[in-house]
């Protein structure tokens, strides 16, 4: 059975209304007022993880700086892993200061799932940084 959702206030039915019994939003007036990446970024908020890990997914694709707060809000309410790693995957991809900043605070985190995905998010971008103490041998800028 079919699911429908309203993107104003994710109150679901079973039927595709038009406009939304609970809120009163005009869903089709609403989808139809939103680009492609805007559609994506409203559907980070789905209640079904499968729609916002595939949304964080196509995001990253795109690699549009308008997700970022999104995709950081949803990593930080923590609700699924897998949603929260589709979205760590995604700031990687698209890779702001403001996505890049946010997974390096996450290495800090006290989960280790999470750090083990902002690594992973961070491992491409991480070529800027100076290698760290595992080599004492390291040239001596002294
Ligand atoms: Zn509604």
């Amino acid at each position: 059975m079919v699911r429908y959702y309203c993107p104003g206030c994710w109150k679901d039915s079973q039927e595709d209304f038009r406009k939304c019994p609970s809120c009163g939003l005009d869903i089709h007036r609403f989808w139809d007022s939103k680009d492609y990446a805007e559609k994506l970024i409203v559907s980070l908020r789905h209640p079904e993880p499968t729609t916002p890990i595939r949304a964080a997914r196509l995001l990253g694709r795109l690699k549009d700086p308008r997700a970022v707060p999104a995709l950081i809000k949803l990593v930080r309410d923590r609700k699924d892993l897998f949603v929260a790693g589709a979205a760590i995957g995604a700031l990687g991809e698209i890779g702001t200061t403001e996505a890049v900043a946010f997974l390096e605070s996450l290495l800090q985190s006290s989960d280790g799932r999470i750090r083990d995905l902002a690594r992973k998010a961070l491992g491409p971008l991480k070529t800027r940084r100076a290698p760290d103490s595992s080599h004492p041998h390291g040239k001596d800028s002294t």
